[in-house]
């Protein structure tokens, strides 16, 4: 199939790349031109693990990018919408995807045969059907249903594993206003012929979405909130807790040769500073907001955001009780990241955590593996150290905070065992053995 993918961020360069992949013919569309121009030199402008190869393979053969939306839609028969949907205080914030349907049916006017547009952003019940099909028919002057198609097809991939995640997907919703869209949705994923697929109305697939990262984002608080009880129980590991908790086996089912299934969802219920990113805290809020306007207000979720946005004071909280005072203390901040295996900082849960060491009067480091440049885009003028590797960023520190549970952190209690001063560690995510370093405080834990 020909395909245009609109907005060559972590969704749609990765649908776009892997769609091609998979054989389809694929143009992604963005109104950045230095991203269009990375990827046509087969360059990510991202970091995920496996896109410069698939970029590499096709680029040039299966693949373009351009500026030009216009002759993207014309020659293609189908468009993915994958531009952002950030959440803007109060509700969803539609202008991009109101930008690309403004576009699109635009494009629509000038194009001959059947075209079908179709959301992959994530965008709250109904926006599908009553913003964006009647942009579409406004810009286009022409009718959905009859002139051209409308869907809508979440997308779940985790950034960090995005194309293993695109590659190899657990299901695939096809929310169609008509059978006919819906159809057209099929054949573009025909290509993933054993992959459970969902046919449905729009307003439904967009919901799914939505109730998938909530539900997941309700799993981190509601075990970020045991692991403050924990804390203020004292004598309480929240990590024994959980373990004690996951080895039911409804969580964790037992085969008949007595291993267990560890679900990937059981990471969902471990203690930490809390869930960011581009996805759950703008999720969740939409859907808080949106629910508000429909007259269901959803009390449980917002406590979930409640507790999360108070989760990274915890980890201030754990310094300040070897180090009341912050000013002139070395800190080391460990990974920036809102999770390993991206570059992506958004909503990270270590950015308020620097802001208020930098606030007080810290002299931070900070370590991440990939995600240091987005950080020092975002922070230009304050007075940080990027250590340029780990070794470098924990040597001095009297206090070492893990932020992002990247593997090789794991490494910290062998590079600080010989130093005479031990340094404070501090374990925002519960990823090292309390017991390998001599100064360890941990989210969920405190002696009794
Ligand atoms: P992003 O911000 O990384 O990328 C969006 C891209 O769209 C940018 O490159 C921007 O320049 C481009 N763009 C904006 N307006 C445009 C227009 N009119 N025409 C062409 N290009 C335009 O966003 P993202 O993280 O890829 O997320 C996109 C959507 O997918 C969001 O709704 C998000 O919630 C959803 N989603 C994201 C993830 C994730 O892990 N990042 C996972 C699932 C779903």
């Amino acid at each position: 199939m020909k395909v245009s993918v609109i907005g060559t961020g972590y969704v749609g360069l990765v649908s776009g790349v892997c769609l091609a992949e998979k054989g389809h013919e694929v143009i992604c569309v963005d109104v950045d031109p230095r991203k269009v121009e990375n990827i046509n030199r087969a360059e990510p402008p991202i970091h995920e693990r496996g896109l410069d190869e698939l970029l590499q393979k096709n680029v040039g053969s299966r693949l373009r990018a351009t500026t030009d939306l216009a002759m993207a839609v014309q020659n293609t028969d189908l468009s993915l919408i994958a531009v952002g949907t950030p959440f803007k205080g109060d509700e969803i914030d539609l202008r991009f995807i109101r930008q690309a349907a403004a576009d699109i049916g635009q494009a629509l006017r000038g194009k001959s045969g059947y075209h079908v547009v179709v959301v992959k952003s994530t965008v709250v019940p109904g926006t599908t059907e009553n913003v964006v099909l009647p942009e579409l028919e406004s810009a286009s002057g022409r009718k959905a249903g009859i002139d051209f198609g409308v869907g809508m097809n979440p997308e779940f991939l985790r950034e960090g594993e995005a194309i293993a995640d695109f590659m190899a997907p657990d299901r695939i919703v096809l929310g169609g206003i008509d059978e006919k869209s819906t159809d057209a949705l099929a054949e573009l994923y025909a290509v993933f012929a054993d992959v459970a697929k969902i046919r449905t109305t729009p307003r439904t697939a967009e919901m799914i979405k939505y109730t998938a990262n909530s539900l997941l984002a309700t799993m981190i608080s509601f075990s970020n909130e045991i692991a403050n009880l924990a804390a203020a129980l004292g004598g309480i590991d929240v990590v024994e807790v959980m373990r004690g908790v996951h080895l039911d086996k409804r969580l964790t089912p037992i085969l008949a040769d007595g291993r267990r299934v560890i679900p990937g969802f059981t990471t969902y219920l471990e203690a930490g500073c809390g869930f960011g990113g581009s996805c759950f805290p703008k999720d969740v809020k939409a859907l808080i907001a949106h629910g508000e306007k429909a007259g269901s207000p959803m009390r449980l979720l917002s406590k979930v955001v409640e507790v999360n946005e108070a989760q990274p004071a915890r980890v201030i909280e754990l310094i300040k009780r070897h180090h009341p005072e912050l000013k002139g203390l070395a800190v080391s901040v460990l990974g920036v990241a809102f999770k390993p295996g991206t570059d992506d900082i958004r909503e990270s849960p270590a950015l308020p955590v620097l802001e208020t060491l930098l606030g007080e009067g810290a002299l931070v480091t900070v370590f991440d593996p990939i995600a240091t440049k987005p950080l020092q885009a975002a922070y230009p003028s304050q007075p940080i150290v990027f250590a340029p590797d780990l070794h470098a960023a924990v040597n001095e520190a009297d206090v070492i905070v893990l932020m992002t549970r990247w593997g090789e952190f794991k490494d910290v209690p062998a590079l600080v065992s010989g130093r005479t001063r031990q340094p404070l560690v501090v374990d925002g995510r519960r990823m090292l053995d309390k017991q390998s370093v001599a100064r360890y405080e941990g989210i969920g834990l405190r002696e009794a």
